[in-house]
């Protein structure tokens, strides 16, 4: 069986920077919890920051692939960077996705980590752009096809083609 990684905020787990989730109430989704495919994560955690934290975002909009080629930073509204635990979280995510031969991933849209078609500007205006987060860059850039909690239909189809 397929396992597939999915953001812990989306399965209800209260890590978001502002201490709440983001729970997702996908039937496809529900139904993958119930076989036991999935393996909730927050890189952002597991990269050893607290919950809750200061906002962050990259800086520029730049995106995840940037910031692990060492381009641009990750910060918080406060001004610190907080790049270093962002490339631990992303480096703990492919950790964990490699030890179950984990092929895709669900991930929460427009976070500087989980983000995979949008993410915010680096400005703290809630300004949307194209682009991913670091987790998921780094995911995809080992193969891993990231999916966003508004693509999950299509997310079901890719799992079909790869069980067949
Ligand atoms: Fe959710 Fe990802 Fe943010 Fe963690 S880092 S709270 S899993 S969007």
């Amino acid at each position: 069986m397929e396992r597939i990684l999915v953001s812990a905020c989306l399965m209800g787990r209260r890590v978001r920077y502002d201490g709440g989730a983001k729970t997702s109430t996908d039937a496809l989704l529900a139904e993958w919890r119930e076989q036991g495919r999935l393996v909730p994560f927050c890189p952002e955690v597991e990269g050893g920051l607290p919950t809750p934290r200061t906002a962050a975002e990259i800086e520029g909009g730049a995106g995840g692939a940037a910031v692990l080629a060492g381009a641009a930073r990750v910060l918080a509204t406060d001004g610190q960077d907080v790049t270093g635990a962002f490339l631990a979280g992303a480096q703990a995510a492919l950790a964990v996705a490699g030890s179950f031969d984990i092929k895709m991933a669900i991930l929460k849209e427009g976070s500087p980590s989980c983000g995979a078609l949008a993410i915010y500007d680096g400005t703290f205006r809630g300004r949307r752009l194209p682009g991913q987060g670091v987790t998921t860059s780094l995911l995809e850039l080992h193969g891993i096809k990231v999916f966003t909690e508004d693509h999950i239909a299509e997310a079901g189809d890719y799992l079909r083609a790869l069980e067949t």
